[in-house]
């Protein structure tokens, strides 16, 4: 495969940057980004850095996906919430991980078009097409809950969906820069742990930005 020496120079550089979880490296070691990236990037697709996916959207650096999967502990058949599907590549690295995915995207065209290349790898997962900004209450609560675009504050509503010891990691601060912040349940307590300063395409909907972006 063209592509493994590239995706194993990738793992390589994400456990020197210092990602550590196996069953991370594991799943990025065996999902194919370069299929979730726009034809004729495809030889990107494993350097450290965000490349676009058409509707002024990114699909995340790889060291971001990892630190963000890391930090979340995934384990197999923990229900994982993501808000932002974009290409499609976290929920497939999580579906490879054994979670239960369930994902949302505002964007109806990136939406379809990752679950397609999602079904067509045999990965299980639902979907859903619109404002991910206050969560997905139909499948609520969840062990994890992933928010890939950068949010103004922390929306209560998607940590009203996390389940006890549940774990919500998502980017808050302003347009320009984000401080990725881990939220931890503990009964009527949610302990806050900031992680890292990021930059993310801004979280879009009721309890995100404005919508008329
Ligand atoms: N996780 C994606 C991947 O693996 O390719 C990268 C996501 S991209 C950085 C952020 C995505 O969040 C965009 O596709 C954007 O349309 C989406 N988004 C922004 N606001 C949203 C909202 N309120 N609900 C759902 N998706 C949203």
């Amino acid at each position: 495969m063209i592509y493994a020496r590239k995706q194993k120079q990738m793992i390589t550089r994400l456990m020197e940057k210092g990602i550590k979880d196996t069953a991370v490296l594991k799943a990025m070691a065996a999902v194919p980004r370069h299929e979730f990236v726009q034809p004729g990037m495809e030889f990107q697709a494993y350097d450290e850095k965000a490349l676009p996916i058409g509707f002024d959207q990114t699909i995340s650096h790889p060291y971001t996906v990892a630190l963000m999967t890391q930090t979340l502990q995934v384990t197999p058949h923990k229900r994982i919430l993501e808000i932002g599907t974009g290409s499609g590549y976290q929920a497939a690295v999580l579906c490879s991980m054994g979670a239960r995915v369930f994902t949302v995207e505002r964007i109806g065209p990136l939406a379809r078009r990752a679950a397609e290349k999602l079904s067509a790898m045999g990965f299980r997962f639902l979907s859903r097409t619109g404002d991910g900004s206050m969560g997905w209450t139909t499948y609520a609560p969840y062990d994890g809950i992933i928010v890939t675009a950068g949010a103004p504050v922390s929306p209560t509503s998607l940590l009203d969906q996390l389940t006890e010891g549940g774990r919500c990691v998502i980017p808050i601060g302003s347009e320009e820069g984000q401080m990725l912040t881990l939220f931890i349940r503990a009964g009527d307590e949610l302990k806050k742990i900031e992680i890292e300063p990021l930059s993310f395409v801004p979280l879009i909907g009721k309890d995100g930005w404005n919508t008329s972006k």
